[in-house]
């Protein structure tokens, strides 16, 4: 897509510190982080939230939140991390790309806000 923040991280367009890229997502550094650890896991096909994405093929999902958890590793997060889906007005989204928040290096607490 082309007005689309996360598709021109995707393609390079916009500048972003990449954590890892696989064939079907990019793992990047949030620019504002709330976390020590605050990584955006985006699948490269432009789908706007998780309800797109599980309604036209539910392997992004799956992808997704397989490169959460690989990127927690790879991170360092052994004491635990928190994974967010911010999810249209209600959910917070404020980014039209569907993105997964790693987040972690710090206790989350609950309820969040
Ligand atoms: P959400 O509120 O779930 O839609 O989250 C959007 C996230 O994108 C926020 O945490 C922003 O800080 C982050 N963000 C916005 N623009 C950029 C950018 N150019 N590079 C990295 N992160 C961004
Ligand atoms: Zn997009």
């Amino acid at each position: 897509m082309t007005d689309c923040l996360f598709c021109k991280v995707v393609d390079g367009t916009i500048p972003a510190t990449i954590v890892e890229r696989t064939e079907t997502t990019v793992a990047f550094r949030d620019i504002a982080p709330v976390s020590p650890t605050h990584v955006l896991v985006v699948p490269t096909r432009h789908v706007a939230d998780l309800d797109e994405a599980v309604a036209t093929d539910p392997g992004i999902a799956a992808d997704l939140l397989t490169q959460c958890a690989r990127v927690a590793a790879r991170e360092g997060l052994a004491d635990g991390y928190r994974v967010v889906i911010n999810t249209r007005s209600d959910g917070g989204q404020t980014v039209q790309h569907l993105h997964a928040h790693v987040l972690g290096g710090r206790p989350h607490a609950w309820p969040p806000g």
